[in-house]
């Protein structure tokens, strides 16, 4: 055998660089379903079945045109860890090299490298087509950056791939529209809501639905609502209904929350992306193509291509310049565990169990539910950020570690000392009730910070304030935000230190 080409489960695009000369004579590849890959973190059941679903059709579709295949399922025989069947698998193959491209954690990128060098094989990782700047392209621009800051890298984007620009500068005069894109429902709510399109599951589907409830019974989540895009045409049918009716009224809705309403205007296809049915360069022009056609405005679309162009990409070189030590940070030298209802949704505080439920029973929650709910208050109590890592990556379907880490510890949960943002984004219930309905008919209240009605949020985030006042006092950008300290009395700060103290003790392990 000359290649042995390895395709991982977010791997799943026939334009990948190693099918560009794949002879089907001397080249096979091998696909896996391995239990570890469930259980290194603890998985929702539908984050496993979404891989497998998407593995499994890729694998039929691979058959269908004559490529060789060796396909392992999650319940054959043999080593439940990934790699350890592939070390069986290069032993009895014997290829003269291993072809892949870069995997999504850095974990299996050193353990291919790690098995490679074992067997005395070349390892060849062909270029990512995948992505709109390649980690070594990233990695010069954040050469010599002591800070890095994604609308910086953004406008370099913009300018790169020449997209929303006249003549060099913004369409519109901006970059940046986020003035008319932050709004809220306000009290009349959201109104009628284009429903996203169902992807029913299929044959294919329903096994890998099967195989999780009978290999992963005890793992959180559920999918009995199981309706996502598992091959490459669903994902384009996805798109279009993103496109056709969400895209228009993305921005100005993109940070609002509604209760028992998940989806909103969001284009629900971060795992059509993450899964490589779809390119990010397909969903941009497709995004510009409505606005060069009228029926999205600039807000609007530029808002989107942030999101894609912007963050994505963003969030994936930070994750390459330093993936162990991203994974190890933690700049607050937070030490508290996750509470448990992170996994149940069992809380008195409506918001949580609003965002945790919608999450355990359908693997997603959208930005600000993940930013500003379960991270915000995983922040302001002081979670260990290893943990709260795990829980990300583990409960939501389009969790992959490239984008989850960063999101999590340097975004959400500024393990990283404030390497991608430029300061926590630390907020009280106050954010929470002029974003969402969710404290309407909560016990608690969000504009007080001490007594038992005391909205936890607001508790912890003074306490938060007071715990890091001289690391941010003096803070550039978050200097105004502590400033807010000094209007609090000694007894006021005294009573919010008592009550944060005992919250957090109600949550220990
Ligand atoms: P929309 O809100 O409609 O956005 C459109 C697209 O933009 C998304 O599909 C996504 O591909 C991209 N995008 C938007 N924001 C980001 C971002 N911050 N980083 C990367 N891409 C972005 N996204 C993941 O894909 N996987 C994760 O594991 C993940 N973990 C997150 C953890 C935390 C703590 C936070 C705050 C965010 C995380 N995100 C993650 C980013 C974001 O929440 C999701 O991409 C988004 O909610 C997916 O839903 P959507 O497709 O409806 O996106
Ligand atoms: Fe959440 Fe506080 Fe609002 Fe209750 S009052 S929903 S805990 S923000």
């Amino acid at each position: 055998m000359r290649h042995l080409v390895i395709v991982f489960g977010d791997q799943l695009n026939m334009d990948s660089a190693v099918f560009d000369d794949f002879d089907p004579g001397q080249d096979r590849v091998w696909m896996a379903e391995r239990r570890g890959e469930s259980e290194h973190v603890w998985s929702h059941k539908a984050r496993t079945a979404l891989f497998l679903a998407a593995m499994r059709h890729f694998a039929a579709g691979l058959r269908e045109r004559g490529y060789p295949l060796d396909y392992t399922p999650i319940d054959a025989p043999g080593p439940d860890a990934l790699l350890d069947l592939l070390d069986q698998a290069i032993a009895s193959a014997r290829p003269q090299r291993l072809l892949a491209v870069r995997p999504g954690e850095h974990r299996l990128r050193a353990g291919l490298r790690a098995l490679a060098d074992a067997h005395g094989l070349p390892y060849v990782e062909r270029p990512d087509r995948h992505f709109l700047v390649s980690a070594d392209e990233f990695s010069r621009w954040a050469k010599g950056k002591t800070q890095l800051r994604m609308e910086h890298f953004y406008r370099w984007m913009r300018r790169r791939h020449d997209i929303l620009l006249d003549d060099g500068e913004p369409l519109g005069g901006q970059w940046n529209y986020d003035t008319q894109n932050r709004k809220s429902f306000g009290r009349q709510g959201p109104g009628w809501l284009p429903a996203p399109m169902p992807f029913a599951p299929d044959a294919i589907t329903r096994s890998a639905l099967d195989d999780v409830e009978a290999m992963f019974p005890d793992h959180p989540g559920e999918t009995g609502a199981f309706d996502w895009p598992v091959t490459r045409d669903d994902a384009l049918q996805a798109l279009t209904d993103f496109l056709d009716h969400r895209l228009a009224a993305f921005g100005p809705w993109q940070d609002a929350m509604w209760t028992s309403e998940p989806w909103l205007y969001h284009a629900r296809f971060s795992t059509s992306l993450n899964l490589r049915l779809i390119s990010p360069a397909e969903v941009i022009e497709a995004a510009l193509s409505r606005y060069r056609q009228g029926q999205a405005d600039l807000a609007s679309v530029e808002g989107f291509v942030r999101q894609v162009l912007g963050w994505r990409e963003f969030v994936r070189g930070v994750y390459w310049l330093a993936p162990e030590r991203l994974l190890a940070s933690n700049a607050l030298g937070a030490r508290q565990a996750l509470p448990a209802f992170y996994w149940t949704g069992q809380t008195d505080m409506r918001c949580l169990r609003e965002v945790i439920t919608q999450t355990l029973r359908i693997g997603y929650a959208h930005h600000i539910q993940r930013l500003m709910v379960t991270g915000n208050f995983a922040l302001l109590l002081g979670v260990e950020p290893a943990q709260v890592h795990a829980w990300y990556l583990a409960i939501y379907v389009d969790a992959v570690e490239w984008v989850e880490a960063p999101n999590t510890l340097g975004m959400s949960q500024f393990a990283d000392g404030g390497r991608m943002v430029s300061k926590p984004y630390a907020a009280s219930g106050r954010y929470i009730e002029r974003m969402s309905d969710y404290c309407e008919g909560c016990r608690y209240q969000p504009g007080k910070a001490a007594g038992e009605e005391a909205c936890p949020f607001t508790t912890l985030y003074w306490d938060f304030l007071d715990r890091h006042r001289d690391r941010f006092r003096h803070h550039p950008r978050a200097a105004l935000q502590w400033r807010s300290l000094d209007r609090l009395s000694e007894s006021q700060l005294a009573a919010i230190r008592e009550r944060a103290g005992r919250l957090r003790e109600s949550w220990k392990a």
